[in-house]
């Protein structure tokens, strides 16, 4: 379920990014290990989604924050909330509101809270 939602999430919100599939999905149980939802590692190219998500909803909003670091090569800055609010713009376009706020409300947490900007767990390449 997952890699065919991140499959879709890949076509829909990010058409241009990754067009070799070089980047992989891990499934794991990184919730209760690290205390992430997500975790984007440039150097394996790999997006790991805590197993512990079941809620498509829930995933479809993870799947588009981590991909968002990939795509920008950046921690929770002003490119990332750029580029998260362009997915938002698009899942209205989609027709699909619930998502659009949920993206919006991501963005503002990030905003909002400087401490979990502390907590990026995004690993690149110098
Ligand atoms: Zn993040």
């Amino acid at each position: 379920m997952q890699q065919s939602l991140f499959n879709s999430i890949k076509k829909s919100y990010f058409p241009r990014w990754d067009q070799g599939s070089h980047w992989k999905l891990k499934v794991a149980g990184i919730r209760k290990r690290f205390g992430e939802f997500g975790y984007c590692d440039d150097v394996s190219k790999t997006i790991y989604i805590a197993s512990e998500i079941k809620k498509k909803s829930d995933l479809q909003v993870v799947m588009i924050h981590e991909i968002c670091h990939a795509v920008t090569r950046t921690g929770h800055g002003k490119m990332w909330a750029r580029r998260l609010l362009k997915a938002a713009k698009k899942a209205k376009e989609l027709k699909n509101f619930k998502l659009e706020a949920a993206l919006k409300k991501e963005v503002a947490i990030y905003k909002n809270s400087p401490s979990r900007l502390k907590i990026v767990k995004f690993k690149m390449k110098k």
